[in-house]
């Protein structure tokens, strides 16, 4: 399908064309055998054929057969062991079965001469060993929590296919043979039976390969669902099961399938093969006619195609390390979104550079991140203050927790402050720290809630408004309004009869977008915020507190509100009714008019300015 899908309006990806391609090539392809030792399996259509690659964003592309159900089989062996590993640590699973490559057979029964223990967890003596470490008091619990992970792995629930089940179990004489084995060594403890059937269960657990292509997916993102976004395994798991599965994952062609493709897989008898890129994609295949190995023919000729052609080889690791720091900026430069006097602004501009906001941005990776921080450090010599803005970062790694962290815990030390911001939606982040740190220590780390806070609280700091860390709440006095500057006592008296006082509970609106401007505001007590957009979408532009003013724009051309104005606390205020301004010329007080109208235009000049440096250090 190159051309344009004119049904749907839509057009094909080139990753869904390619894969069509594929699909069409080796359809023809007729090389293989159906599985038949389980005699259920030998019902399976040759033709049957499903290519399907799922992102770990979760863009999935299908093709064919994908969503013909089959029984997972081997490929319910490193899920299982992921599980075990999550019930009971690394230990006492290694105490039952080792992660050497057997270089054997998946049927074969190598178990360590001297232990007992089978060699690694995807053949099925290590299978059979594993399933034994399910936790749950009866068959029944086991069963269900093993296909309640599965179902979360997978996102969607899946069901057991019966008829395979049983034809497994009656057949299954080799198997039963391994687990008396185990018993014999000791790997099992109890009747082998038991281990046995879950088991067969496990391995009879329908899927399709779109379900494949999402749980491979799963693994690929470190344990998140792409579709669901559920996190499902822990990533130290996930590590751990994508080792065995790229060791011995596809048995005695481990070594070739790894030289040649690269990305650790699971095969089954039935013909599925689902392949993990970690970080970026999953791919499975569905086409039962296997090879003499036990793999599927198809499924091994497409994902070394696809592997080739796009060059996801894991070792084919990318060599540009874009860095992470995309900006450092300061605080002469850019500012938080509260509004300040004439004079703090120019305290800000002056002294503000202490002040470090270091922008980090893409994936935090120990690459990127340590030559962010080798130019953070670098910055230091110039820095008062530190914001490490995590706000625009995609995700961090366990590596880049550690050296966040540490760079955190530097800077704090060297510094009067320093603050992560943005950071309390990277849920490793907060894991790693909380562990290291408690709950406190984070909540201490990202006390401000975003950056726009942080920077707010450290101009604070600069500026002094904060000396037992609460800010002045009031300005009684009308000569210390912003608009009233260089004010005479004579002025401010013949001012104060126009004035009428105001009051607001917290969370008013004090002036909506749009409405008609009839007067303007100076605040005395408490604080109010500034938001424009149109409801539903507002953005908050401004944050302002006593001395400072709202309203005052239409002072000048009597347009309707551009900005809706709160009250974020209760809110007294002194208001100057535009009628009254009208008529100071009328009682001959024209000059204040003047005077007022100066301090307007200066106060919007500064403002202006401000605006003008921060868009030039946006470019
Ligand atoms: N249930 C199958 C068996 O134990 C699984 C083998 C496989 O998929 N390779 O024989």
């Amino acid at each position: 399908m190159n051309s344009r899908d004119l049904s749907s309006g839509t057009f094909p990806s080139p990753i869904q064309n390619f894969i069509q391609g594929l699909h069409d090539k080796y359809a023809r392809l007729e090389d293989g055998k159906v599985a038949d030792y389980i005699p259920e399996l030998s019902h399976a259509n040759p033709e049957w054929f499903g290519i399907s690659v799922a992102t770990v964003d979760g863009q999935i592309h299908d093709v064919g057969h994908s969503s013909v159900p089959f029984t997972i089989q081997s490929i319910s062996k490193p899920l299982v062991y992921g599980l075990a590993l999550e019930s009971h640590g690394l230990k006492p699973v290694q105490a039952k079965v080792g992660v050497e490559p057997s270089g054997d057979a998946f049927n074969s029964i190598s178990l360590d001469p001297q232990t007992g223990r089978p060699l690694n967890p995807m053949i099925n003596a290590g299978a059979i060993a594993t399933t034994s470490l399910i936790p749950g008091e009866s068959a029944e619990a086991r069963e269900a929590m093993l296909l309640r992970r599965f179902s979360e792995i997978a996102g969607r629930n899946l069901e057991i296919d019966d008829a395979v089940y049983r034809s497994e179990r009656d057949t299954g004489h080799r198997n039963r043979a391994i687990a008396h084995l185990l018993r014999n060594a000791g790997i099992l403890t109890d009747d082998p039976e038991q281990p046995l059937d879950l088991y067969f269960r496990q391995c009879s657990i329908q899927v399709t390969c779109h379900d494949l292509a999402v749980i491979a997916a799963t693994l690929a993102s470190g344990g998140v669902n792409p579709v669901t976004r559920q996190r499902v395994l822990a990533p130290l798991t996930v590590g751990r099961l994508l080792s065995v599965m790229t060791s011995c994952g596809m048995y005695d062609f481990a070594g070739g399938w790894i030289f040649n493709v690269g990305m650790p897989a699971k095969s089954g008898v039935s013909g599925g093969i689902m392949a993990v890129l970690p970080g970026q994609l999953g791919v499975a295949v569905f086409s039962p006619p296997l090879d003499a190995r036990g793999n599927s023919v198809r499924g091994i000729r497409v994902c070394t195609d696809l592997s080739m052609a796009f060059g996801l080889h894991m070792f084919n690791t990318p060599r540009v390390v874009i860095p992470a720091l995309r900006n450092i900026r300061n605080g002469g430069a850019v500012r938080s979104r509260r509004l300040r006097t004439t004079e703090q602004l120019a305290t800000l501009t002056r002294e503000g550079h202490g002040i470090r906001l270091y922008e980090f941005g893409g994936r935090l990776i120990f690459a990127s991140t340590e030559l962010a921080i080798h130019a953070i450090l670098a910055d230091l010599p110039n820095a008062t203050h530190a914001i490490i803005d995590l706000s625009r970062v995609i995700d961090v790694d366990q590596a880049s927790c550690k050296l966040l962290l540490e760079l955190h815990d530097q800077l704090a030390a060297r510094l009067k402050r320093a603050c992560l911001a943005g950071a309390r939606q990277h849920a490793l982040l907060r894991e790693y720290v909380t562990t290291r740190m408690t709950e406190d220590g984070w909540n201490h780390l990202c006390r401000y809630a975003d950056r726009d806070a942080a920077l707010e609280a450290f101009e604070d700091d600069l500026l002094k408004l904060r000396p037992n860390a609460t800010r002045i709440t009031e300005v009684p006095r009308l000569e210390d309004q912003e608009l009233l500057k260089g004010f005479g006592a004579a002025e401010l008296q013949a001012l104060q009869e126009w004035l009428r006082p105001v009051e607001w509970p917290a969370h008013q609106v004090i002036m909506a977008s749009g409405s008609a401007s009839d007067a303007l505001y100076f605040i005395v007590e408490g604080e109010v915020s500034v938001w424009v957009g149109a409801e539903g979408s507002e953005v908050q532009v401004g944050r302002l507190g006593p001395g400072m003013s709202v309203g005052e724009l239409a002072l000048t051309d009597r347009a309707p509100r551009s900005a809706t104005v709160r009250s974020l606390t209760p809110v007294r205020a002194w208001a100057l009714p535009f009628d009254a301004y009208d008529r100071l010329s009328e009682m001959g007080q024209s000059g204040l008019q003047i005077r007022l109208l100066g301090n307007l235009t200066r106060v919007l000049a500064v403002r202006l300015r401000a605006a003008n440096a921060e868009i030039r250090g946006l470019s």
